[in-house]
């Protein structure tokens, strides 16, 4: 493909004619604010967000590589963990940093695992991670990286991790153990407590995902609901990955990695110390890294405090428990699996549910599509409170719709069959194309039209390889000009 090639202007332009360019693109983006939008964007509302900004600009350009130059990041990254270790009750010998996300929290913890296991047990040759089905695929990457075979166990049918596959799945070459609280498919926590018994009799390294619940969990104990164990009470834990740019609302990048003691965080840390620039340290994945993500969830913290924390969480809860009663009622639909807090997942047992999720990208709503079991998904929070009784109703009308074109028999009958893998006599050729025009129809104009035929048939096709290198192929295309 021959790729454009753009220049930097020869002179810079004016503020304003930039600004009129941005506001032109942006206006392409989805509209998180219009509440019809779940999880990618979680927002504390007008009034912090402005106060957050501001304390972002206060380190707008600082570096927090070196612990030493800007003192007062450390010190508030010292204090961020400080806040959540306590949030999460561990006791007085924890470890942890402030990381750039999700992915790179679990791509330490399984650095981690992987040294503390090369130091300890010499006798194994490929180190395993065992992990859910369920497991975010930041585990799936970690282990690409740092040379770890992954081996997925099953999960039952409450889609909690199948303590008996756990089992078996140990071997001598197993360094880490992985369970979610929540995971992000069925808003489910794995069960924990057993989880930590095994890797304590196996003596293996124990990580909980923690990165979508951490900043709700210990807020609706507060609030008095009722959530499984999961933190650091369990023993066997030994390190957790909390998302602060989730729901502690803090702006993109930034994270929190949690060791039960200081011997573990030992094996995070990277040093050269032969390096002509200089003795070089750093605590994570990155080199330079913004100070501001770490002064806004400092500051957010300390915004919000406990009660704002606890207010919205219980307004999300009972929003999730409203909406998961009402879409209970509704014909064919079902949850997937009674969720621990505030994701659910819900698939149709009558009619095809990405169809479902076709009508509601219609009526401007965005659904996460899930495959195996085919559902539909979403990551309330309090900006969809508003727009509750609009979703039940959009809701209502989507499946009505599906219902009466597939009775009239007037819906696209190849791409039907295709969708629901019924017409296997479909050349390969034209399945590829299909599957392509679907993804790029999805990610392109930034809407999910043609999404049950692109997830419908990647669900049932056979060959997955087929599915991975035309997804390579269309990253390569989206990330050229
Ligand atoms: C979001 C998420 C991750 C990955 O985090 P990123 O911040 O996207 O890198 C991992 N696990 C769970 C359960 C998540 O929800």
């Amino acid at each position: 493909m021959v790729k454009k090639r753009k220049n930097i202007p020869s002179h810079g332009w004016g503020f304003e004619e930039i600004l009129a360019e941005m506001k032109r693109g942006k206006n392409n983006d989805a509209d998180w604010k219009s509440g019809k939008m779940f999880g990618f964007v979680y927002y504390p509302g007008d009034n912090i967000a402005r106060a957050v900004e501001k304390i972002y600009n206060l380190y707008f350009y600082e570096n927090a590589l070196n612990p030493s130059i800007f003192p007062s990041i450390r010190e508030m990254e010292n204090q961020i963990v400080s806040m959540t270790a306590n949030l999460l009750n561990v006791d007085e010998n924890f470890a942890g940093n402030v990381t750039s996300g999700g992915t790179e929290s679990i791509f330490l913890a399984t650095k981690v695992a992987r040294d503390m296991a090369r130091e300890n047990k010499t006798l194994i040759d490929q180190p395993e991670m065992i992990i859910p089905v369920t497991a975010h695929p930041a585990f799936n990457k970690a282990a690409h990286y740092l040379g770890v075979k992954v081996i997925t166990i099953p999960v039952c049918e409450y889609k909690r991790a199948d303590i008996n596959s756990i089992n078996r799945a140990i071997t001598n070459n197993t360094i880490i153990l992985v369970g979610s609280a929540p995971n992000f498919p069925h808003g489910v926590i794995d069960p924990i407590p057993e989880m930590g018994q095994i890797a304590l009799k196996n003596d293996i390294y124990f990580h909980v995902d923690a990165c979508m619940g951490a900043f709700i969990l210990p807020f609706m104990e507060m609030a008095g609901y009722k959530v499984p164990s999961f933190d650091f009470r369990v023993p066997g834990v030994c390190s957790i990955s909390a998302d602060a740019h989730k729901y502690a609302y803090a702006p993109k990048g930034t994270s929190i990695i949690l060791y039960r003691n200081s011997k573990l965080r030992k094996h995070q840390i990277f040093v050269t110390t032969d390096w002509p620039g200089g003795i070089f340290a750093t605590t994570g994945f990155l080199g330079t890294r913004s100070g501001a993500g770490i002064a806004s969830t400092w500051a957010l913290f300390h915004l919000m405090g406990k009660e704002g924390y606890i207010n919205n969480v219980r307004e999300t809860i009972e929003l999730t428990k409203y909406i998961l009663k009402k879409i209970e009622s509704l014909p064919g639909l079902r949850i997937i699996a009674k969720p621990d807090m505030s994701v659910i997942s819900f698939t149709s047992d009558r009619d095809n549910i990405y169809l479902i999720g076709d009508e509601m990208t219609k009526r401007g709503w965005y659904l996460d599509r899930l495959q195996f079991p085919e559902g539909l998904h979403m990551t309330l929070t309090n900006t969809n409170v508003r727009k509750c009784e609009e979703f039940i109703k959009d809701l209502t009308i989507s499946v009505n719709s599906v219902r009466k074109s597939i009775l009239k028999k007037v819906s696209s009958s190849t791409l039907l069959s295709i969708t629901r893998g019924i017409d296997k006599t479909v050349p390969e050729k034209l399945l590829q194309k299909a599957i392509k025009s679907g993804i790029s129809r999805i990610s392109k104009k930034g809407n999910s039209s043609g999404s049950a035929a692109m997830y419908g048939i990647s669900a049932n096709l056979d060959n997955r390889k087929n599915v991975k290198t035309m997804v390579i192929e269309l990253f390569d295309s989206m990330y050229s000009l």
